[in-house]
């Protein structure tokens, strides 16, 4: 083999050498095959650069060599990594947290091969025998309700929005704007004599009611003059159901879709009830259940009832729809029920969903490569989880995930930390080893994984209080709470308890002016980058056009003085027809975004070029005058986003990122109600200290900050702890507790007081 720098530790790892992805600064390191290894840092510091843009896609770019050409076209494609050598790879299965998303055919079930099993255990043990197992699945013609085709909803006009009662037809009843005052359709109705046109809706008979939405009987002359004909009649809303929600919707545009949506709404079948099957299968029934309710219960319910059975013919084909239901459970999705849509899904839960049909593969030497999987998990559910990652790691395989969680951390085999800062700051392993041995050493998360979270001694006094009433989403059954506003407050409880229902449902529904700072993408317009997102870059336009006596247009990305060849990207992004597309620096301006006579002006000593591609940590040093560019700067760094450079693409930032920048965009506000949803999530120890001070910076200038949020180091951190629970679904959206975390540590029957007493022991 190549050239190999240093000598190996382990007998067999996977070996990389030199690798510069990003900002790797030449890394060199193993990842022991058969072991559990988690790869840490500073968010930024480079893990992602490692595990998914070296050592996973080069496993799967090498994989997709073996395929034809052809079979090629189809395949993501991924370009070699920029490293020197990686030797002794296994095919790798990444498994992330993209939302597993789809239709409404798309459930927890059957994304999970687990409802194949459950219509073979009826097709062997049901009574009265109905058929072959296909018949139990609502996507077979043979088992599907024939009134909602399997779906389990059926789609209505929703008379309140298609109408406007207190109007007359002249004066445009008619809400839908094919109905529009003027339109044919209109006509239909307004000029059949059949209605007095000027009459308000609200002051019809029964009968003409009837007879203007959903009769079908009659003519009605259409057209004037000698153009006029004589159509039969339908009512206005058997009308709009025949040609907007009887369609395929694969064939409506998506504005026809988008209005049709307007002027519906979706209720529960009333044939099935929502169970999807016809009756014949709904008839068929194992221990007294048919297969619609067992799909309806909670995975932990169903769990147990497996457990009970006794089924004669039938055992074999139980006992593996036990184990994998039982994975669910263990992996802290016991709360969630089979028949669940998978596109309700968060992305933490999508992810250990995915990872339930690798627990009963067989393959082994495979490398599994995990993006923060307890994302959403509360601390009583980790030990359960990392103890599936040690199955996986003895079933003969490599287990590599990136990692901030402490307890994952003290799980692994072997630790990988990348450091010690983030963007140039990072890039380097500074520390590789045992986990005993990165309890002692001087590393970030070396004192992570010492230290243990302070408890807030001294909350702050509610400035006044925010109301939720009777709250009724999903699993809260008529909740009245009182938050405090001017606090930091913290809603916590076990996945599945109930906090995005309250704080998402009932919360940001009541209080409309509450900003949501979450994860998603800031912009998909590769135009977008941090100068242009945060307002900076007008006052640094005016600076360079002060300091040169010339026109701030000039150094305008649209302006006629950005290089013609990248328009002012410093970089061509070239598309591939099947392929993803990749980045080059542009030839032209060597990566400097304007032509020649704009770089010439400088500020400082500065080109426009030079600035964009400073850091904002850099920047701050250098815009010392500029204060309104100085004020953005410092909101910038505060959020510990230093490493960002000015000209990065948006398109670039991970999700803490992103919802960072966002945060950093309204650090100047006052009076303002933030809620954010698991913001520790991508983010090291140390990041969320970081974090927390902007909370803190934000409350101190006089908004409140509710969080949603399972990390101890945010729930001790509070002023104030809702505690939801105590379990998760049917048994959980409860209040368990309410008060400050000191407060919380002598609370009984929860579990997160329990993980708090554990942690700060
Ligand atoms: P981590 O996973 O530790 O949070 P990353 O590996 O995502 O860190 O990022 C390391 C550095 O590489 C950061 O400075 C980040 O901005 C940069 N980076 C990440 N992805 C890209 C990309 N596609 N193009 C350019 N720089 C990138
Ligand atoms: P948490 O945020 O604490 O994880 P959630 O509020 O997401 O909890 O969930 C509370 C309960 O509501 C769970 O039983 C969950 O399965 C259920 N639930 C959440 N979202 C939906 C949805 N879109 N459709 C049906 N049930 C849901
Ligand atoms: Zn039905
Ligand atoms: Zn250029």
């Amino acid at each position: 083999s190549g050239p190999r720098k240093g000598r190996s530790v382990y007998p067999d790892a996977i070996r990389v050498t030199g690798a510069r992805q990003h900002n790797l600064k030449s890394v060199d390191v193993e990842i022991p095959k058969g072991q559990f290894t988690v790869v840490t840092g500073v968010s930024g510091s480079g893990k992602s650069s490692l595990v998914f843009d070296t050592i996973a896609a080069e496993a799967q770019r090498q994989l997709n060599e073996t395929f034809s050409a052809f079979q090629r076209g189809f395949l993501p494609s991924y370009g070699q990594p920029d490293a020197d050598l990686i030797e002794h790879l296994s095919p790798a299965i990444v498994v992330d947290q993209k939302r597993l998303g789809g239709g409404s055919r798309s459930t927890l079930g059957t994304i999970s091969d687990i409802a194949p099993l459950l219509r073979l255990l009826f097709s062997r043990a049901g009574e009265p025998w109905v058929g072959y197992a296909h018949t139990f699945s609502f996507n077979d013609p043979e088992g599907m309700c024939p009134r909602c085709q399997g779906l389990g909803d059926v789609v209505d006009v929703d008379l309140d929005a298609f109408v406007d009662w207190s109007r007359s037809l002249n004066e445009g009843a008619l809400r839908h704007p094919n109905f529009k005052v003027g339109t044919w359709m209109w006509q239909v109705y307004a000029n059949s004599g059949r209605f007095d046109p000027d009459k308000p809706l609200a002051e019809y008979t029964d009968a003409e009611c009837h007879d203007l939405l959903f009769a079908t009987e009659g003519r009605v002359p259409i057209g004037d003059g000698p153009a006029q004909v004589n159509a039969s009649y339908e009512g206005a809303a058997t009308k709009f159901r025949r040609l907007s929600i009887e369609r395929d919707v694969a064939e409506m545009s998506e504005r026809t879709r988008e209005i049709a949506a307007r002027f519906t709404t979706s209720r529960s079948c009333p044939a099935c009830e929502g169970a999807r099957l016809n009756d014949t299968v709904l008839g068929c029934r194992v221990h007294g259940y048919n297969i619609a309710e067992m799909a309806a219960m909670e995975a932990r319910e169903l769990h147990m009832l497996l457990d009970e059975l006794d089924l004669p013919g039938a055992g074999p084909v139980a006992g593996h729809l036990r184990e994998r239901v039982g994975h669910l459970v263990d992996m802290g999705l016991g709360y969630l029920s089979l028949d669940r849509r998978t596109a309700t899904l968060s992305g933490g839960e999508s992810q250990r969903i995915k990872m339930v049909r690798h627990l009963t593969s067989s393959l082994t030497d495979m490398l599994y490569v995990f993006d923060e999987p307890t994302v959403g998990l509360h601390a009583r559910d980790v030990d359960r989880f990392v103890a599936l990652l040690l199955e996986l790691r003895d079933k003969g395989n490599t287990v590599l995930v990136v990692e901030h969680d402490r307890d994952v951390i003290t799980a692994a085999d072997h630790v990988v930390d990348i450091g010690p800062g983030a963007g140039i700051d990072g890039g380097e392993v500074v520390f590789t080893g045992a986990v005993a041995a990165l309890a002692t050493a001087a590393t970030p998360t070396g004192e992570h994984v010492r230290r243990l979270p302070t408890l807030r001694q001294d909350p702050r006094e509610p400035a006044g209080v925010l109301e939720i009433r009777n709250a009724y989403q999903h699993n809260l059954r008529g909740l009245d709470l009182d938050l405090p506003a001017g606090t930091l407050t913290v809603v916590s409880g076990v996945a599945g308890s109930g906090k995005s229902s309250l704080v998402h449902g009932a919360f940001v529904a009541g209080h409309t002016d509450a900003i949501v700072v979450d994860q998603t993408a800031v912009s998909t317009n590769r135009r977008s980058n941090t100068a242009t997102y945060t307002g900076m870059l007008d006052p640094i336009r005016k600076a360079f056009a002060r300091a040169n006596g010339v026109s701030a247009s000039l150094f305008s990305a649209n302006s006629t003085g950005a290089c013609p060849s990248c328009q002012g990207l410093g970089v061509i992004y070239t598309d591939l027809a099947f392929l993803e597309g990749f980045t080059s620096t542009c030839d032209a301006c060597g990566g400097q975004r304007f032509t020649d006579d704009v770089l010439a002006h400088r500020l400082r000593g500065a080109s426009i070029g030079d600035v964009l591609e400073m850091t904002a940590g850099v920047a701050l040093d250098f815009f010392t005058v500029e204060r309104k560019v100085q004020t953005i700067l410092g909101a910038i760094v505060d959020v510990g986003l230093d490493y960002l450079r000015l000209g990065q693409p948006l398109t670039t930032l991970s999700g803490g990122e992103c919802q960072r920048i966002k945060l950093a965009a309204q650090l100047h506000r006052e009076g303002a109600v933030y809620v954010l949803d698991e913001p520790t999530t991508g983010l090291h120890a140390s990041d969320i200290d970081t974090l927390l001070a902007v909370l803190d910076r934000l409350v101190d200038g006089g908004n409140t900050v509710l969080v949603i949020e399972h990390d101890l180091q945010v729930i001790a951190h509070a002023d104030w702890v809702v505690d939801l629970g105590p379990e998760g679904g049917d048994d959980g959206g409860a209040v368990l507790f309410e008060g400050p975390p000191t407060d919380l540590l002598r609370a009984s029957g929860s579990h997160t007081a329990a993980a708090l007493r554990r942690a700060v022991d």
